[in-house]
């Protein structure tokens, strides 16, 4: 990593998922207009975190994934409290995990610059 990596801590609402991944400052977040993301509403980070950046803290038991065709990717979410804190490709585990920043300990999503992706349909950022 660059000098300028930073850690970031983050949760699930209730506290019983916590996650530590590390990467560039973030500075920009999406959101995907897929049928998924659509219905999450989630902003998201723009980076996905590869395994050797991400840290499970706690929550193993508490986390139940939810999976469709046809893109094979874990949508993790806590039992407990519903929220989504992150969700990985199956087919590319080692691309990581991209993150729901509204679960990122001081960051403020809503004040983030946003990409739109088009998951929906060409697969492509819309800005
Ligand atoms: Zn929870």
């Amino acid at each position: 990593m660059t000098e300028q990596s930073i850690t970031y801590e983050g949760s699930c609402h209730c506290g019983a998922v916590r996650f530590r991944f590390s990467g560039q400052p973030i500075t920009e977040a999406m959101r995907c207009n897929c049928s998924i993301c659509r219905r999450k509403n989630a902003i998201m980070s723009r980076e996905y975190y590869p395994p050797d950046r991400f840290e499970l803290l706690c929550g193993v038991d508490a986390l139940s994934t939810y999976r469709f065709a046809p893109h094979m990717v874990s949508h993790y979410f806590c039992k407990h409290c519903g929220i989504y804190p992150f969700h990985d490709p199956v087919e590319k585990a080692e691309q990581g995990y991209r993150v729901n920043l509204g679960c990122v300990d001081e960051i403020d999503p809503h004040e983030l610059p946003l990409r739109v992706f088009d998951g929906r349909d060409s697969w492509r950022y819309l800005n």
